[in-house]
This record gives structure tokens, sequence and C-alpha cells, in this order.
């Protein structure tokens, strides 16, 4: 492959990154407004939204880097995307359960999109945005890993405060 369909390849890979990293702010920013019951899970995601904001600069600075911006079209869709999904959970009950599944199913995709943007990233010897890469991967990583490691201390207040009749709270 040419080296110029391999910074095609990298900047389309990037693009795609930010875009992913705006729907993964339009999932967190409505879960966020709606947590009353789990202080625990509120601080975390108030904590991944800065993260993701930081993330989305590292980004936008690689494009720089590079000559490009990023996709505001694109990243406009995806953000309604997210919206949308986020508002199919609020009359259900167990929300906070599937917010919770669906946030370690988002995390796992940027893990997989900074993995493979880091592969690119050292085929096309951008060493520079490699270190940003693996900033972003890395707090994806930590992120998942609360995720699954709270999940069944979740499911047990989930159910104890059902049991104690707070039905719809979340
Ligand atoms: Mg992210
Ligand atoms: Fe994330």
């Amino acid at each position: 492959m040419s080296n110029t369909e391999t910074r095609d390849l990298f900047v389309t890979g990037l693009r795609n990154a930010h875009a992913m990293e705006n729907q993964a702010l339009s999932i967190m920013k409505p879960q966020l407004s709606r947590i009353e019951h789990y202080p625990e899970i509120a601080n975390k995601l108030e904590q991944h939204i800065r993260e993701t904001e930081g993330q989305i600069g590292r980004v936008e600075e690689i494009l720089a880097g590079l000559n490009e911006d990023h996709s505001a079209l694109k990243d406009m869709a995806l953000s309604f995307t997210g919206a949308m999904a986020a508002m199919g959970h609020t009359i259900a009950g167990d929300e906070i359960l599937k917010n919770s599944f669906a946030n370690y199913a988002f995390e796992n995709l940027e893990i997989a999109a900074y993995k493979s943007l880091l592969t690119i990233a050292e085929i096309g010897g951008h060493n520079a945005a490699a270190l940003n890469l693996q900033a972003n991967l890395a707090e994806e990583v930590a992120m998942a890993k609360w995720l699954d490691e709270n999940i069944i201390d979740l499911t047990k207040k989930f159910v104890s405060l059902r049991q104690a009749g707070e039905k719809a709270k979340i």
C-alpha cells in the first residue's frame, strides 16, 4: 500500500474516532442528568465525560498535525443516533442496568477502534500521534474495567432498591 493510501486510512480512522467520541458524550450526558440513586455511577460518568472531552482534543490535535480537520457532518449524524438510543432506555424500569451494559459495549468499541488506529499509526510512522492514541486507549481500558467490576454490585443495588419499592428510580 502506498504512503498516501495509508495516510488516507489513518485520517478516515481518526475522523471516525472523533465522531465516536462525540457519540460517547451524547450517550453519557443524558444518562448522567437522570441518575439520582447511583452516585458512584454518576461520579464515574462525570469523570469519563471530562476524559472524553480530552480525548476529542487529542484526536483533533492529531488531525490538525496532518492538516486535516474533523467531519462535523458525520459527527452530527452519529450524535443523533446516540441521543435516540438514550431516549429508548428512558421508559424502562431497568434503565440503569441497560445503560451499564451499553456503556460496557461502547467502551469495548472504543478500545477496538484505538487499537486499530494505533496499528495504522505504527505502519504509517506517525509516532507522535501514537502517544495521543495510547492515552485515549488507556482511559477506555480503565473505564471498561471499572464497568466490568461494577456490574455485580450495581445489579445487587438495583435489586435492593426494587425490593424497597423504588421502582422507576435510576
Ligand atoms: Mg472515548
Ligand atoms: Fe470511553
